[in-house]
């Protein structure tokens, strides 16, 4: 059986390793057929496709951009874009220059709260293992990998859940597109939007359900059923959300490398592994739509 991972992150986000490193992975895990879903870029997908190509893992053009969304996290992935359409160009850009803005923020908030660290701390974590690449997206897993290093905090986790988590005191939003214009932007490039790790979004299971289902009449395909934070349990409710809205069911490690070391590549949860179906099932999908426009 040809094993299938559609969630993992490189250099190019907030993953530790290089798009080369993480194909040459996905060699060693047996995946065959594998999505790259860095947060809101497609960068890495050049590296990543030649390494593909020369190892014979299939590799599936794929984003996660995260959007608007209260109280919980909505990440929404994107599968097969033609990463070439300009307004996904234009987009990726304008949100990589928010987070530009918002980094010096959250590094004011902690000397605020005594804490001795500074952007070249963070610049240099996160340009750490990107040779020459010049426009590192910086995020709050480096500043939680810089407060592990000077002995703030013992564990990333713990840097989140009493500094950089939402609604803790050195938070700072970001700017964020509505789920409608994530969703649109993936369909419009010619993709496929699954809500990314549903979990995250902290909601009762009926709330869920209408909560995926506003995101469908948006143009949601598909929902990330199989996640590595995800328990068997919880799999169900979504298994049965994925029916009642016959979305196309998808699966990922959400893989960090050494920024979430506990998610090993491939792990989808206790006892799961996703099959070639899963990549034909998205295929077919974007086929009928196009079919029908
Ligand atoms: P940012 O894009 O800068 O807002 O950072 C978001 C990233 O931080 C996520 O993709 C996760 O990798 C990581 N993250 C967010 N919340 C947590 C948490 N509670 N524990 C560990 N990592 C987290
Ligand atoms: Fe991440
Ligand atoms: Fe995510
Ligand atoms: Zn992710």
């Amino acid at each position: 059986m040809t094993r299938v991972d559609f969630h993992m992150h490189t250099t190019h986000s907030d993953g530790s390793y290089t798009p080369t490193e993480l194909i040459r992975y996905c060699k060693v895990k047996g995946l065959g057929c594998v999505s790259v879903t860095d947060h809101d870029t497609i960068s890495s997908f050049d590296e990543a496709d030649e390494a593909a190509k020369d190892l014979g893992i299939e590799l599936i053009p794929g984003v996660e951009i995260s959007a608007q969304f209260e109280p919980g996290t909505l990440h929404i992935l994107g599968f097969f874009m033609d990463r070439h359409q300009p307004k996904l160009k234009t987009v990726f850009e304008e949100i990589q220059k928010a987070r530009r803005e918002r980094n010096p923020q959250i590094i004011q908030k902690l000397n605020a709260l005594g804490i001795d660290i500074s952007m070249k701390d963070v610049i240099e974590e996160a340009y750490a293992n990107t040779e020459g690449m010049a426009d590192k997206q910086i995020g709050r897993p480096h500043f939680a990998k810089v407060l592990l290093k000077k002995g703030v905090i013992k564990t990333l986790e713990e840097a989140f859940d009493r500094y950089l988590g939402k609604g803790q005191p050195a938070y700072v939003d970001k700017r964020r597109v509505t789920s409608e214009e994530a969703i649109n932007l993936i369909n419009q490039a010619g993709g496929i939007a699954s809500v990314a790790h549903p979990k995250q979004m902290k909601l009762a299971p009926d709330l869920l359900e209408k909560e995926i289902g506003k995101l469908v009449d948006q143009g949601l395909g598909g929902i990330e059923v199989y996640n590595s934070c995800q328990r068997p349990y919880e799999n169900t409710i979504y298994q049965r959300i994925a029916k009642r809205f016959n979305l196309v069911q998808t699966g990922g490690s959400d893989f960090h490398g050494a920024n979430k070391p506990d998610v090993d590549l491939g792990f989808l949860g206790d006892d799961v592994s996703l099959g070639y179906d899963m990549v034909e099932a998205l295929r077919e999908r974007i086929a009928k739509r196009s079919g029908r426009l």
